[in-house]
């Protein structure tokens, strides 16, 4: 069975650097809040091109504290309306109720899947404050309209970026184009660790403080509490293990590239929507990193039946819309017909930087062999 991602196969190419960082920390003796956390706070806020970087436990609480700053500096209150998209993972909308906030779903781009501009326009009310662009599947959304859209009415922007590591549009990389953005290196996502990390990225001088103390108890000053905070932070050993992985995040990038490029080139079967990037110009080229490849037919089961019997995993992200999710039994009414044909239809094909050629031959081969009925 070719896997849908071989994560043992993608770190085996790092081991020997995995392991002389781990003996690294455990020989420190010093696993909290130290050189290592941030070391890789200044190297991943100069990959992202931003002034600050803060680590912090997972990608859900880098999206749930920024939030909470912004309430803690008075920037936002209980009840108001945050734009997010409603195909995103479930993660971005916790976020947000998390806060006492209230989402406002919209219904995506249909090309892209991301952020539509011209429905979050349409979306905006007096209670707006705040838009989640969430670059899915790894491609920027169209930040550059919803930046103008932001602007224009005054709303914070808050990118989730957990899938987006690396990916620019216009020399500017995602995490440096909102206020603030929230990355996840679960190991799973194209920059993993090897457990639960996450980061926040943001030029605001004052929010990063108000950050740091949040994800520490609250606390700017060691038993001195300015907040009711949470404990939530990047660890030693965490921080140890990204720093290795980094530097090599271009060279997976470009891996992950190839195989979308075979598929693409390779796939031809009317029955199946390939993703559709902004275009072919090398601007819209780096706009995607390749988290997923995720393509669109009628009859999913079917398909994901037919692959898995010619050796082929694959994943569905994701099955159930957040709005029909029963922790949001309330909002079960409201339709998102767009959002929920998505659900429906989605199946993403093995992608990932270790995956071999005679692999993605033999997918694009399953796929072409697969006959709607
Ligand atoms: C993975 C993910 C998150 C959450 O990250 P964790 O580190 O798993 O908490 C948030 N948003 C999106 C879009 C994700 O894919």
């Amino acid at each position: 069975m070719i896997p849908f991602l071989d994560l043992k196969a993608i770190n085996a190419q790092y081991r020997d650097e995995l392991v002389a960082a781990a003996t690294r920390v455990i020989d420190s003796g010093w696993y909290i809040q130290g050189q290592e956390v941030s070391a890789f706070e200044q190297e991943f806020a100069d990959y992202c091109g931003t002034q600050h970087c803060i680590g912090v436990a997972n990608g859900l609480e880098a999206l749930t504290l920024t939030l909470r700053a912004w309430k803690e500096q008075g920037r936002l209150k209980d009840g108001d309306e945050v734009i997010v998209p409603a195909n995103t993972y479930i993660a971005s909308i916790l976020a947000i109720t998390e806060n006492c906030l209230t989402p406002v779903l919209v219904e995506p781009d249909e090309a892209s899947y991301n952020l539509c501009p011209k429905n979050t326009e349409a979306a905006i009310t007096s209670r707006s404050r705040a838009m989640l662009p969430v670059h899915l599947y790894g491609q920027l959304a169209d930040m550059p309209a919803l930046m103008d859209i932001a602007e224009r009415h005054k709303l914070l922007v808050l990118e989730d970026a957990a899938q987006a590591h690396g990916a620019s549009l216009n020399d500017r990389k995602a995490g440096s184009w909102g206020h603030a953005a929230g990355f996840s290196f679960y190991p799973g996502k194209n920059l993993g660790a090897l457990g639960d990390a996450g980061a926040i990225t943001t030029n605001d001088d004052e929010l990063a403080t108000v950050l740091r103390a949040l994800g520490n108890y609250g606390s700017h000053k060691k038993y001195e509490n300015r907040y009711q905070g949470v404990n939530s932070r990047l660890d030693e050993m965490q921080a140890a293990m990204l720093r290795v992985k980094l530097p090599h995040q271009e060279k997976e990038i470009a891996a992950r590239r190839q195989v979308a490029h075979a598929y693409i080139n390779g796939i031809k079967n009317d029955a199946l929507t390939l993703p559709l990037t902004l275009g072919t110009s090398s601007l819209a080229f780096h706009s995607h990193v390749w988290h997923l490849f995720v393509i669109r037919c009628q009859q999913r089961e079917d398909l994901q039946q037919h692959l898995a019997d010619h050796g082929v995993q694959t994943l569905i992200h994701y099955p159930i819309p957040p709005h029909h999710q029963q922790a949001y039994r309330n909002w079960q009414e409201q339709n998102f017909p767009e959002t929920e044909a998505l659900h429906k239809q989605v199946l993403s094909l093995p992608i990932g930087p270790t995956l071999a050629e005679e692999h993605t031959k033999q997918v694009v081969k399953a796929c072409n062999a697969w006959k709607a009925s």
